[in-house]
């Protein structure tokens, strides 16, 4: 019987153990040297913060491995011999495949900078960042967070959780500006400070300074200012972890090429998840995208091909979710940095400015290209719908409702977003339709 080995046991290998599992009686194994079993990699600030225990964010019980004939090994893969279709594992032997998945994720990016080893200084993407800051912070009054993204902002808020006090580097103008367009920049680098945070835009690490036991004691920016701590958080992004690949004619750039059936360039190997470079991306998606749904349908998807039914990756529209203290984010198809040729938006801020809305559409044709919203919860299926559907900004403003998660707490601001819309000089005034409207950090269960 055809043996599946699958390297990884995140939500990319996880969905294709479990969904093969569903559609054949091929003999699975999943190799991972994480943990024992898959955890929700998303929900590991809850665990330092002391709202979950580590049992709690596992989303399977232990027996269902067993129960489900999936075989799991804890154990680091060293080398694999293409040739062969063999795996060397750390102190376990050797393990031959007929199908090989690599669902490997990503490594913390580190840029060379002087003193990056030092005690005290870190990144967090796996479980053993998350021991790693429990023993890290210990004493810790100052922090120094450098990288102004989403893992960034986990770890300020984790620490501030412990009183420690958080200064956070951003190379760019705003927070997450090579991502978010001004407005949303400017109201996430508000509310991080209004949470305490000391925000330094354009400001840049350069080197870590450590004392005579090699722990950190202070970091020095590119203007010059010193600043004492004794934690540095390096949270500049993340990167396919793909150095396995080193020594294999498996093709690699920044990640593991695929192509639309996640195929690598060796027969009987494919790659899911955040180590997987796509070598077409879909219109208006990028190469390599590491979040968790992407890694959830990619393993969804190779199942099928695994299991007998070629099947191409087909992610649709794009969406994800995430948490800035307590201001959930949602952002679905295309809302860049800045608007491209062609496009328009309308732009919504409540008085707190804690809440907004954007919409991105045609200038020409009014079809809707992207949403992005701050403190308020829409509904995903409507969303998606909307833009699958081409519909202009006109149909959404009429149907806003539709996308309320949370009637009785959104629906005070549908009318206050259409006045400003019907103000705006759009073209058209614009009622709500009687359609009944209906949002916690995401946990990826
Ligand atoms: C703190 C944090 C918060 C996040 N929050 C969000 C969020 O809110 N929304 C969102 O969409 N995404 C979020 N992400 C990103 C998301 O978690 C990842 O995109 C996703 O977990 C990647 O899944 P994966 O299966 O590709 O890889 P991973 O989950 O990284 O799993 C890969 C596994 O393979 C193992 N492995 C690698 N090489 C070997 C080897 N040679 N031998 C044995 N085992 C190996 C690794 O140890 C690891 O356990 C977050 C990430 C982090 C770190």
């Amino acid at each position: 019987m055809k043996q599946v080995v699958i390297i990884g046991n995140g939500i990319s290998g996880i969905t294709a153990a479990r969904n093969i599992r569903k559609l054949s009686d091929l003999e699975i194994t999943v190799i991972s040297a994480e943990t024992d079993y898959f955890f929700s990699r998303t929900a590991l600030m809850y665990v330092f913060m002391g709202h979950m225990k580590f049992e709690h964010i596992k989303p399977y019980e232990d027996w269902f491995w067993k129960k489900n004939n999936i075989n799991l090994i804890n154990a680091y893969v060293n080398k694999i011999d293409v040739s062969e279709k063999k795996l060397y594992l750390s102190g376990a032997g050797t393990i031959e495949y007929s199908i090989l998945i690599l669902a490997l994720g990503s490594v913390t990016q580190m840029f060379g900078w002087p003193g990056q080893d030092l005690k005290g200084v870190q990144g967090l993407y796996s479980y053993q960042d998350l021991e790693l800051m429990e023993e890290n912070v210990i004493n810790v009054k100052h922090a120094v967070i450098t990288g102004g993204g989403l893992i960034g902002v986990e770890m300020a808020e984790m620490l501030m959780t412990r009183g420690v006090l958080v200064t956070f580097l951003v190379r760019e103008k705003g927070y997450w500006q090579n991502l978010l367009p001004e407005e949303e920049s400017q109201l996430v680098s508000r509310h991080l400070r209004s949470h305490g945070v000391e925000l330094k835009l354009e400001s840049e690490l350069e080197k870590i300074i450590g004392d005579e036991n090699g722990h950190v004691v202070s970091v020095k920016t590119n203007h010059g200012e010193i600043l004492d701590c004794e934690f540095v958080g390096l949270t500049a992004g993340v990167k396919p972890n793909i150095k396995l690949l080193e020594e294999t004619p498996v093709e690699t750039s920044k990640g593991i090429m695929v192509d639309l059936y996640l195929e690598t360039s060796v027969e009987d190997i494919y790659a899911i998840g955040d180590c997987a470079e796509m070598r077409m991306p879909e219109e208006g998606r990028i190469s390599i995208e590491a979040v968790w749904y992407a890694g959830r349908m990619m393993g969804e998807t190779i199942a099928h091909t695994v299991s007998g039914h070629k099947t191409a990756y087909k992610p649709g529209k794009w969406f994800n979710s995430a948490k800035f203290f307590d201001i959930e984010y949602q952002t679905y198809g295309n809302v860049g940095n800045v608007l491209h040729a062609g496009e328009d938006k309308f732009y919504w801020e409540d008085a707190s400015g804690t809440r907004c809305l954007k919409f991105v559409f045609d200038k020409e044709t009014n079809i809707l290209k992207g949403i992005n919203v701050f403190g308020l919860r829409m509904r995903h299926e409507v969303c998606d719908r909307w833009l699958r559907e081409n519909r202009t900004i006109f149909y959404v403003m009429e149907h806003l409702k539709e996308a309320d998660f949370n009637p009785e707490f959104s629906s005070k601001f549908d009318r206050e977003i259409l006045d400003k819309f019907n103000d705006g000089g759009f073209g058209a005034e614009v009622v709500l339709s009687k359609n009944q409207s209906v949002f916690s950090k995401f946990l990826g269960f």
